[in-house]
């Protein structure tokens, strides 16, 4: 399967035994579902069970996305601690959210048990564990949060993972899973109970109205709803001032003992170290993830990888670094996701953003809570994720500030070969922007030294792409739009490519 980058995750040797559809001609849909990761699916999912007519879209091929590139713990316990929660929402709302936890853990746990799809799901405790007297605070608050909502923690004496720390927690009834082979499971059961999957179509524009006239790559699709399911929804909208772009990192790496731990683990760094098992065609691998960064923001992203490798080495007998990859996920500004009706438009566009680290539960939450609300009108949890919720909370000005790196257009499509390859020194396989005549653009050398130019202005809102060297794409610091170097679209909120520039011609 393909994933929106170029390093290979763990997950991607699956391949998919159902078949997408052709785009339809002439249908009406009642919802028209954009996006095809673990919010998307399980969303068509559970509509089209409940009787809706669905069509799944996505702009390349299902699990492209960060599903594609997740590490699939599946935690009762969110990246908000639920002493935040309780502070800026409400005892009884952080309760609410323990309650979905459990409820998004409940659905996966049902839709693999009664459609028997087999993806290495496991229950399995988690332990987070203190490094400094200031973890140890924060873990004090973390616990007692906890127990006070539900989510029951205690205290232990070791720690199952061989990292030195001050105090360890463990949180029982957490679980992990192989995120591709559950996806491609509910495709397939989505497929036979009628759902149309259409891949490479990507939505570019959706006309509001009682029936929405949604404009693809392929042609025009009629719904009387629509889900965008697409991480962060395209186009611009405030969503993308409340929900911050950052990559994140992984290493799968074969230990020399068999001493891979037997549980999920966490620690309290900023940001934090993640660490689960995973076996894969009978071999074991130690999947460790952590050196978040905001997209666009790391000059080297090499450096995140030897980073990471290096902690890995540390405390743990290495044999080798099997696979290495980093993906993509929206840090919300309240701290809470973002699902219902999207901002600025009609009653009948929804959306789901704003997970942070915690999209295989949020993404599951998101099919429960958007169903509901198509189906039967109402959702418990509509309130308080509401989309367009404004809590004003710290941060806020710097969350608007940094969309503010805008840039001048390059207006022509056309420059002189020989006279950037004077302006490039580049090696094989490296790309930089390049100032010429009062432009800036971007240029790859690939490996047999062909070049390729692209305007580096990102067509959401003008802000200049940064090179990501360790997935080869071009990304964007203000809002997380990613392209290839090639200026293929390949994470949204873009809907449209760099344009190309032709190095063929002289001028
Ligand atoms: C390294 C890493 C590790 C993580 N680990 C965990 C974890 O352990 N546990 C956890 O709960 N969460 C984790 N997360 C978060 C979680 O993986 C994500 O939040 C989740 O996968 C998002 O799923 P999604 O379906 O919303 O989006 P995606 O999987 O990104 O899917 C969006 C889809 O929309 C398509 N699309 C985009 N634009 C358009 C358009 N205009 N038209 C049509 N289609 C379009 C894309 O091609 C893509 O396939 C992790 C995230 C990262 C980065």
């Amino acid at each position: 399967m393909e994933r929106d980058g170029s390093c290979i995750s763990i997950w991607q040797s699956h391949n998919s035994d159902w078949t997408a559809a052709s785009l339809p001609a002439s249908t009406e849909y009642d919802v028209i579902i954009i996006g095809a990761g673990i919010t998307g699916v399980t969303t068509a999912l559970l509509l089209q069970q409940a009787g809706k007519r669905c069509i799944l879209v996505d702009a390349a091929t299902a699990g492209f996305g960060t599903t594609g590139g997740t590490t699939a713990h599946l935690n009762t316990i969110y990246d908000t601690p639920y002493h935040r929660m309780i502070k800026d929402f409400g005892e009884e709302n952080a309760k609410l959210m323990a309650l979905g936890a459990r409820s998004a853990i409940g659905l996966i746990k049902n839709n693999i048990s009664n459609h028997h799809i087999d993806c290495a799901f496991a229950e399995k405790d988690g332990y987070i564990f203190s490094l400094d007297e200031t973890q140890d605070k924060e873990l004090t608050n973390i616990i007692d949060s906890a127990n006070r909502v539900g989510v029951p923690v205690e205290l232990l004496q070791t720690n199952p993972f061989p990292i030195p720390c001050i105090r360890v927690a463990r949180v029982s009834e957490q679980a992990q899973f192989d995120p591709v082979l559950y996806l491609f499971g509910l495709i397939k059961i989505f497929v036979e109970a009628g759902g149309k999957l259409v891949e490479h179509c990507r939505v570019e524009e959706i006309k509001q109205g009682e029936v929405l006239e949604v404009h693809t790559s392929l042609g025009i699709v009629n719904a009387r709803a629509a889900v965008y399911a697409t991480h962060i929804p395209p186009g611009v909208n405030l969503l993308h001032f409340r929900c911050a772009p950052y990559r994140s990192y992984v290493v799968a790496a074969r230990l020399k003992d068999e001493e891979y731990p037997p549980a999920l683990g966490y620690d309290l760094n900023e940001p934090y170290h993640y660490y689960r098992t995973q076996m894969v065609d009978g071999l074991n691998y130690l999947v460790i993830g952590g050196e978040d960064h905001k997209t666009g923001h790391e000059e080297n992203t090499e450096t995140c990888f030897m980073k990471l490798e290096s902690h890995a080495r540390t405390f743990f007998r290495v044999e080798e670094i099997a696979f290495r990859w980093s993906s993509q996920f929206y840090e919300p500004v309240d701290g809470l996701p973002y699902i219902g009706n999207l901002p600025g438009n009609g009653d009948n566009v929804y959306v789901a953003t704003g997970y942070g680290g915690n999209g295989m539960i949020y993404g599951t939450l998101a099919g429960l809570i958007l169903s509901n609300i198509l189906v039967n009108g109402e959702s418990m949890y509509q309130k308080l994720l509401d989309p367009n919720r404004l809590k004003p909370v710290a941060g806020f000005s710097d969350f608007v500030k940094e969309g503010a790196d805008v840039v001048k257009h390059l207006v022509t499509d056309r420059f002189s070969a020989e006279k950037i390859k004077e302006f490039t020194d580049l090696a094989r396989g490296e790309a930089k922007l390049v100032k010429y005549e009062g432009h800036v653009m971007g240029v790859y050398k690939d490996e047999h030294g062909g070049l390729h130019a692209v305007n580096s202005t990102c067509p959401h809102v003008k802000c200049t792409v940064a090179w990501n060297a360790s997935e080869q794409s071009w990304d964007c610091p203000c809002h997380g739009s990613r392209f290839s170097y090639e200026g293929i679209m390949l994470t949204a909120p873009a809907v449209k490519d760099l344009q190309k520039i032709d190095l063929s011609k002289q001028t």
